[in-house]
């Protein structure tokens, strides 16, 4: 029997190779006259000259780290409340997005950022509307209400609804320069959104659906993106698969493999991607009850082994780093085990993982 379930999507989607030149128009619409761009550093020069062309854009900032940290969105807020602007894009990886949103999430409001990051204030009730651009196909942070931010060592996913962008503007062209390693660091994130969101705790029946989508399409193009990154059709496909495992996690929220990336970023400095792929195949073994292996069976797949094993080939073939000793020599299997037991996310996985089936996961990757 289907669980009770509340459903919903508030960002309007604008999807299409080349659709990004419709910024403009999309601001002049949503009634914006002084908008900030928020860009990804490999934009720079492009978000300069777009200021200069586009005129409901006022200026442009570009200075975000991988793992962003807080002071990034402290210096968007300064240049928002120096400039009065009315609204702000993001685009760029996730860390350009979530930059952009906890930017706007918060310029109007009269506290620290650090008192809104530590949850000592509440998120101003007014704030700018955001319009998110993703350029990799990834992290579905266009759909999503999460801010993942940094403040010193420590990283942090906040979910609230103050961060849902208005408007995500999803043009895969924007992808086609994405270095291969992180093609296929990024492609296996989508992927683990959809399967996270499928198999957590939480997970409801319009979500499922998005999540063997995305499957399928990760599974049927993250290798072509992979090898020719100028294939235009597998990258449409990847920024669809991408947009669907955000919709897929938005509302269940991720599980095990995302615990776990936490301690994998925060200590073995791995990016995102990396960090949720080193376990993603583990976890498919794990969580495989008979859910799951409908899911294999409905995007072609023989079973969950076969989908663990093609995560494992993925993860192979883009150089992922794959076993405890490719972390460095003194790795902590007691401190990650533990870290990634007690991350609320791990409350989300469908099989129970305390500390010590955890250290026995990761001892099997040796
Ligand atoms: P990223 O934004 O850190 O970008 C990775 C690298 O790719 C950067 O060096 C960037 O400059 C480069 N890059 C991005 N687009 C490019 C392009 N088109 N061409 C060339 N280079 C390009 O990586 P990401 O995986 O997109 O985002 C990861 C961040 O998002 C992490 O902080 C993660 O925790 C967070 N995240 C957020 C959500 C959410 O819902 N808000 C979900 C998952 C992950």
């Amino acid at each position: 029997m289907v669980n009770d379930f509340v459903y919903a999507q508030p960002v309007k989607i604008y999807f299409g190779a080349g659709e990004f030149d419709r910024v403009g128009e999309i601001l002049r619409e949503l009634g914006c006259s002084r908008c900030m761009l928020v860009s990804d550093r490999f934009l720079a020069d492009k978000a300069k000259q777009m200021v200069e062309s586009v005129p409901e854009l006022c200026a442009s900032f570009s200075d975000i780290e991988e793992n962003p940290q807080l002071s990034g969105a402290e210096a968007v807020v300064r240049m928002i409340r120096e400039l009065d602007a009315d609204a702000v894009i993001g685009i760029g990886g996730g860390s350009t997005m979530d930059t952009a949103k906890f930017a706007a999430a918060t310029a109007l409001g009269d506290a620290e950022l650090t008192e809104y990051y530590d949850g000592k204030k509440p998120f101003p009730e007014k704030r700018l509307l955001v319009i998110a651009v993703p350029t990799t196909a990834g992290t579905g942070s266009e759909v999503t209400q999460v801010s993942v931010m940094s403040h010193g060592k420590e990283k942090k996913t906040i979910n609230n609804p103050v961060f849902m962008p208005r408007i995500a503007l999803v043009d895969p062209k924007l992808t086609s320069t994405v270095p291969p390693r992180t093609t296929m660091n990024t492609g296996i994130d989508a992927m683990a959104h959809a399967l996270e969101g499928y198999w957590s705790r939480n997970h409801n029946p319009v979500s499922d659906l998005m999540a063997i989508e995305s499957v399928r399409l990760v599974l049927g193009n993250l290798e072509t993106a992979y090898r020719d990154g100028g294939n235009l059709e597998a990258r449409c496909n990847m920024s669809l698969g991408a947009l669907m495992g955000g919709l897929a996690f938005a509302l269940p929220k991720t599980a095990g493999s995302h615990a776990c990336s936490y301690p994998l970023s925060e200590d073995y400095h791995l990016p995102h991607g990396e960090a949720v792929a080193f376990t993603l195949d583990s976890f498919v073994r794990i969580n495989a009850d008979e859910r799951l292996q409908e899911l294999c069976r409905r995007v072609g797949l023989r079973d969950a082994d076969e989908l663990a094993d093609r995560i494992a080939a993925l993860k192979e073939l883009g150089g992922l780093r794959r076993r405890l000793g490719d972390l460095g020599e003194n790795v902590d299997v007691g401190k990650l085990a533990h870290d990634s037991a007690v991350h609320p996310l791990m409350g989300n996985n469908p099989v129970a993982m305390d500390e010590t089936k955890l250290r026995e996961m990761f001892e099997n990757l040796r």
